[in-house]
Order: C-alpha cells, then sequence, then structure tokens
C-alpha cells in the first residue's frame, strides 16, 4: 500500500479545525477562576495557568516588576491558557476582571471565536457581564452561558431565563435544567443527551437514561421522587413555550445554550464542554482590506490586539500579543508589517505569558503567540507571511469612562514627560486626549487601575513624577457630524481632541450628555471611532 503524504497545507487545516480559541466574561465572584481551573483539570498537558495560579497559590508570575500588583494581589496582566482535549487544542484568553478592568479586556474579546458567559446563579446577570457581553454580542461570536453555583439556594431557573432574555436581549435555550437547588440540589437533566446527570457531592457524577415523561426504577433510585414532577412539568414547558433550538442562531451569537452546575464542586463542567466543543466553531475567516482571508490560507497572518511592557525589568521589552488567523507561524519566520511595509524576523516569540515562558516554534490559527517587541507594533498591526499584504478590519476603540488631567510635577521634565506619554499610550491601556488651546493632557480610561499602573511606570521608567487630577466627566463621545460651536460648550460638556485631532466630547454625565443631544439633534456623537 502507498503511503499517504499530508501536505502541509492539509496538515495545517487540521490543527485549525481543532482549535477553540474562547474568553470567559463574568461579573468578579462569579466563578470564572474556578472553572477555568475545572476546565484545565479536564486538559492533558496543561501549559500554565497565569492568572490562575497568581490568584490561588500565591504563586506570582514573572510580572513582579509592578508593586501594584503586588500590594493588590491581582494580576494586571492577562494571560492565554492552553490545553488540549478530546483531540481539540484549546485556547483560553484570560479577560483580566475585578479592579484591573481595562481596555485591553474588551479588547481581548476581538481575539476569540466564542465566549463563556459565567453567571452566578444566587445573583443574576451583573454589571461587568452585561459590559463584556455587549463587545461579544457585537462581534457576532457564539455565546455559551454557564449558570454557577447551583450548590447554593439561588434565583428560579425560569427567572434567571428570563433575564437572560431581557437584560442581554438574547434568545436563551437550556440545555441542561437543573433538579432542586442548594441542600436539594440532585443533579441536571440534558435535553439533548437525554439523561439525568446525578449529583453525588464529592463523588464523580452519575449518568441515568430519563426520556423526560417516563421514571424507569434507575431513575427513582437515584432522584428524589418528589423532585420528579416539577422537572417534568418544566421540561414540558420549556418544549411548549421555550425558544426552538437553532444551530444558526447559536453561530451568529443570537441565542445562547445555557447549562447549570457547579464549578467549586466539578459538577456539570465536563458535560457543559463537551458540548461547547460541538457547539462552537472553529477559527472563522476574518475581514480584511482585500476581502476575508481564509483560516485555510497557506500563507500566515495575524494581528496584535495587546502590547504588554515590561514584563522582565531588566530590559525594557515589550510583548506584541498575536492572534494567528492563517496559514502557519515558524519561528524565525520573516512577515511584513502591513502598516508600515516593514519586513521583520520572528526570532522571538512565546505561547503565553506567564510564570514560565515557553518558546513557540510554531502555531496554526486560533492560537495566540507573543512577540517581542521593541517598539515596532501598534494595536491593530497586521502582520503577514506572504507577498500579499492586507490589513486586517479595524479593531474599534472603546470609550472610557474616567478622565483624568495630567502633567509632570516638575516643569523641566517635560521631555521625559512627553516621550513616557507617547510611548505608554501606544499601548493602548489608557486614552490620550489634549484640550484645544493650552495643549493639556487628559487621559481616560477604562478602570481606575489604568490610572496607577500609569502614575507608577512614568516614574519608573521615565523617571517623571505626575500631578493627577480626576475630572468629573465620565462620558466621551467622538464628534462624527455636524457643527460644533464654543457657544455649544460648558464646564460640563468639554471639547478635546484624541491623539489624531479627531474632535471629542466630554460630558459630566449620562444626563448632561442626553440634554446636549435633545438640544442639539444635528451634532453627531459616536462612542466607537475605528482605530
Ligand atoms: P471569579 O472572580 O469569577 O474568578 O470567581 P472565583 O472562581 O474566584 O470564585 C469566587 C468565589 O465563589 C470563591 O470563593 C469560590 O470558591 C466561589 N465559587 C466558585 N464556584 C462556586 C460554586 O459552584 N459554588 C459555590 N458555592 N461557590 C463557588
Amino acid at each position: 500500500m502507498k503511503e499517504r503524504t499530508i501536505h502541509m497545507s492539509e496538515q495545517s487545516n487540521i490543527q485549525t479545525s481543532s482549535r477553540r480559541t474562547f474568553a470567559i466574561i463574568s461579573h468578579p465572584d462569579a466563578g470564572k477562576t474556578t472553572l477555568t481551573e475545572k476546565l484545565l483539570l479536564l486538559g492533558g498537558s496543561i501549559r500554565s495557568a497565569g492568572t490562575v495560579k497568581a490568584k490561588k497559590s500565591g504563586k506570582y508570575a514573572t510580572s513582579d516588576w509592578m508593586e501594584i500588583e503586588k500590594q493588590r494581589g491581582i494580576s494586571v496582566t492577562s494571560s492565554v491558557m492552553q490545553f488540549s482535549y478530546r483531540d481539540h487544542h484549546i485556547n483560553i484568553v484570560d479577560t483580566p476582571g475585578h479592579q484591573d478592568f481595562s481596555e485591553d479586556t474588551y479588547r481581548t474579546l476581538t481575539a476569540v471565536d466564542s465566549a463563556v458567559m459565567v453567571i452566578d446563579g444566587t445573583k443574576g446577570i451583573e454589571a461587568q457581564t452585561l459590559k463584556l457581553f455587549k463587545v461579544c454580542r457585537m462581534r457576532g461570536i457564539p455565546i455559551l452561558t454557564f449558570i454557577n453555583k447551583l450548590d447554593r439556594e439561588g434565583k428560579d431557573p425560569l427567572e434567571l431565563l428570563e433575564e437572560i432574555e431581557e437584560v442581554l436581549e438574547i434568545e436563551s435555550y437550556p440545555v441542561t435544567w437543573p433538579i432542586g437547588m442548594g441542600k436539594r440540589f440532585q443533579g441536571t437533566y440534558d435535553r439533548f443527551e437525554k439523561q439525568i446527570e446525578v449529583y453525588r457531592g464529592n463523588e464523580e457524577s452519575l449518568f441515568v437514561n430519563f426520556d423526560g415523561e417516563h421514571v424507569t426504577d434507575e431513575v427513582a433510585e437515584h432522584i428524589n421522587e418528589g423532585m420528579l414532577p416539577s422537572l417534568m412539568d418544566e421540561l414540558t414547558l420549556l418544549n411548549e413555550a421555550g425558544n426552538e433550538f437553532s444551530m444558526e442562531k447559536v453561530k451568529n451569537g443570537t441565542l445562547t445554550p445555557v447549562f447549570f452546575g457547579s464549578a467549586i464542586a466539578n459538577f456539570g463542567v465536563q458535560s457543559f464542554f463537551n458540548a461547547f466543543l460541538q457547539l462552537t466553531s472553529p477559527p472563522q475567516p476574518r475581514k480584511s482590506s482585500i476581502g476575508e482571508i481564509d483560516v485555510n490560507n497557506p500563507e500566515f497572518s495575524g494581528f496584535v490586539f495587546k502590547i504588554q511592557a515590561n514584563m522582565n525589568p531588566a530590559h525594557r521589552d515589550r510583548i506584541a500579543f498575536v492572534r494567528v488567523c492563517s496559514g502557519k507561524f515558524e519561528r524565525g519566520m520573516t512577515v511584513t508589517l502591513s502598516r508600515t511595509g516593514k519586513k521583520i524576523k520572528l526570532g522571538q516569540s512565546q505561547q503565553f505569558l506567564a510564570s514560565e515562558r515557553e518558546t513557540v516554534d510554531e502555531a496554526y490559527p486560533g492560537d495566540i503567540i507573543g512577540l517581542y517587541d521593541a517598539g515596532t507594533y501598534q494595536i491593530g498591526d497586521t502582520i503577514v507571511g506572504g507577498n500579499n499584504t492586507f490589513k486586517f478590519e479595524a479593531l474599534p476603540t472603546f470609550p472610557p469612562e474616567l478622565f483624568m488631567k495630567v502633567r509632570a510635577k516638575n516643569a523641566m521634565k517635560h521631555k521625559h514627560f512627553d516621550k513616557g506619554m507617547n510611548q505608554l499610550v501606544q499601548e493602548g491601556a489608557v486614552q490620550l486626549y489634549r484640550t484645544p488651546f493650552f495643549g493639556d493632557y487628559i487621559l481616560g480610561a477604562v478602570g481606575e487601575l489604568q490610572f496607577q499602573v500609569f502614575e507608577y511606570r512614568m516614574k519608573a521608567e521615565y523617571g517623571v513624577d505626575l500631578e493627577m487630577i480626576m475630572m468629573r466627566h465620565d462620558i466621551a463621545k467622538w464628534v462624527t457630524g455636524g457643527e460644533l460651536k464654543d457657544s455649544m460648550l460648558d464646564s460640563r460638556v468639554m471639547k478635546v481632541e484624541d491623539r489624531e485631532g479627531n474632535p471629542v466630547l466630554l460630558f459630566e454625565n449620562d444626563f448632561v450628555y442626553r440634554m446636549f443631544q435633545d438640544k442639539y439633534p444635528d451634532i453627531k456623537l459616536s462612542s466607537v471611532l475605528e482605530l
């Protein structure tokens, strides 16, 4: 028999189709870390778990360059976790939450193909979940929901579904359904597999077939009889009054499959993840200046979605996070930076950033690699391996919600000040605005920690002490149309310019913003401007 040779492109296709790259979105304390840990346990080779380790075992990542991180006991950096499970190659891209919530958190969502939304069953939808959900929704990626903490007395499951549909404006389809909760928690019913996953505390789950109508001896043996009538009623209700399942809607992110479980008890996690692999797609084509770029395109391409500086205090290096979109990445390959046309040899690369850095020799669409950067890259940059250069669709800019007036305490340091401002702003964690006449600097950020990090780094890396004054404004809108007049402005509506000189209005609050819009409907305002 003649041996069949597998061509490189074919090999690459196999690699790509087995990949799943996703983020977990949630409000702090919903159980994201716990769920991540349980998912990593499922995997064979665990390739680090940066944030997870850092947070849980107190073993800190290499990023001790920043005192703030240590003081707060949180990881400012986000990391990528990789593992393999059932012939799939999984990449979880961490979305920093808590106080380190920032524009980076949002931008990370542009580099994933699907999202898992973790909801605390005792609390329902919370603020941060909503914000992150909106970004996923904008991208039209599949969103799967894991309702956590079933081992505790929580909200009524039907109410939770209603909340998802009303607050998030997305259809829901419960794939599993809880049988009791808290002390009476018995397990979940899987509507696809037609089986009950029996909750047995610390012991592994047991699976029992159940058609949803006929109670067999086996079912009766494991589930408290008193619970069965209400389960059957609820299943009938879901079948008759609930949404129909549609794979198409899952794929375009207009219907979220819902699962119930308890991350801490490791209950329902594996069945959820098995379903996840079925319900999500491998990396998809991405829009570019020359049309869609297919993942099976043999030429390497990727884009920079995050830049992180000074992981190592001994070096002034930065790391550019690149999401691979097509072809195969190989260490040492030469790529073209589309923005400048410059050729770059990718000598030093790493697969993830955390306590252990590991050099990566090859990567496929869906993977995320870290490239050493001496100031070459900008957020949103496209790099391509072939001769055909193009640019991927621009990444959206997310509007800051906090603003600070900033200047150097020592006016003599203005050169260092300007340099630091420009370099740090380039990383994208904060936005820079200037006032029109005096050219005062105003920083805008999504989260407050960003300012502290900024202040710290200006001092540590550029030797500049900052004077920072928090402003009362909390909304920024780009002016995209209409004729803005000075008479429209006052202390509550301030005009500034972004880094490119585009006009931006800062409003004191939502009320002031609405009043302004009512009064001057011809002025077109937008909270998103493509980079
Ligand atoms: P994160 O902030 O979303 O990463 O949440 P964590 O995973 O750190 O969990 C927050 C808290 O909730 C911790 O005290 C966890 O032990 C707890 N927790 C997580 N999952 C569950 C669960 O399924 N049931 C219960 N009762 N507690 C949980």
